[in-house]
C-alpha cells in the first residue's frame, strides 16, 4: 500500500506553480527557509533549497538496523518489502509515521525562525496537526507579520492573520511575488 500511495502516485507528481513561486522567492532573497509538513520531495524538485520537513520525505528509504539510506528511486520495489541490500533489515520510507517523533532538526530550525524571521506566510494549512501547527503562534508571540494564504479561513485566521489572502495557492503565490518584487 505504501509503494501504491507514495511511490506509484505521488511519485509521478510535479512541482505546481507556487512550488514554484516560493523556489524563486528564495532565489531572489525574499524567502529564508520552508518549513513544511509535506514528503513528496516537490518542494527541491522546483529547486527550493531551505528545506525543513516536519514528517520526513519520501526520496529515501533507510535501514533502521544499520542505518544506511537509499534511493528511492533507484531501489528495486519489484519484490517487497525491500531489504537492506547489506544487513537484509526491511527498509523504511524516510517519512515520520504515526506516533513516531518529529525530526529534532526541523523542529529546531522552525523554533530558530519564529524568533529571526520578520514574516510568516502560511501556506495552505488547516493548522490541525501538531507540533508543526504551532509555529505559528509562536511567530506571532514574537510579534512577526503573519501572511496567510488560503481557499478558506482556518483557525489561525482570527486568531494570529495579519494579511489574509483567498485563493488557491497556484493562483495568489505568484501574484504576491510579483507585488513584493
Ligand atoms: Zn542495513
Amino acid at each position: 500500500m505504501i509503494k501504491e500511495i507514495f511511490y506509484d502516485f505521488f511519485g509521478k507528481a510535479r512541482p505546481n506553480a507556487a512550488h514554484h513561486t516560493l523556489a524563486e522567492m528564495e532565489r531572489a532573497g525574499f524567502l529564508h527557509s520552508i518549513i513544511t509538513q509535506n514528503i513528496d520531495n516537490l518542494h527541491q524538485k522546483a529547486g527550493s533549497k531551505e528545506v525543513y520537513e516536519f514528517h520526513g520525505n519520501s526520496r529515501y528509504l533507510v535501514c533502521e538496523s544499520c542505518a544506511r539510506a537509499f534511493l528511492a528511486e533507484d531501489s528495486d520495489l519489484s519484490s517487497l518489502p525491500p531489504r537492506c541490500p547489506y544487513c537484509k533489515t526491511v527498509l523504511k520510507p524516510d517519512f515520520v509515521f504515526f506516533g513516531e517523533p518529529i525530526p529534532e532538526d526541523a523542529h529546531a530550525h522552525a523554533l530558530n525562525e519564529t524568533q529571526n524571521a520578520d514574516t510568516f506566510i502560511l501556506i495552505g494549512t488547516s493548522g490541525e496537526i501538531m507540533p508543526a501547527s504551532s509555529i505559528p503562534y509562536k511567530a506571532k508571540q514574537n510579534n512577526k507579520v503573519i501572511i496567510e494564504i488560503n481557499i478558506k479561513p482556518s483557525r489561525y485566521t482570527a486568531a494570529i492573520t495579519d494579511v489574509f489572502l483567498e485563493g488557491k495557492a497556484t493562483e495568489v503565490a505568484p501574484r504576491l511575488m510579483e507585488a513584493i518584487q
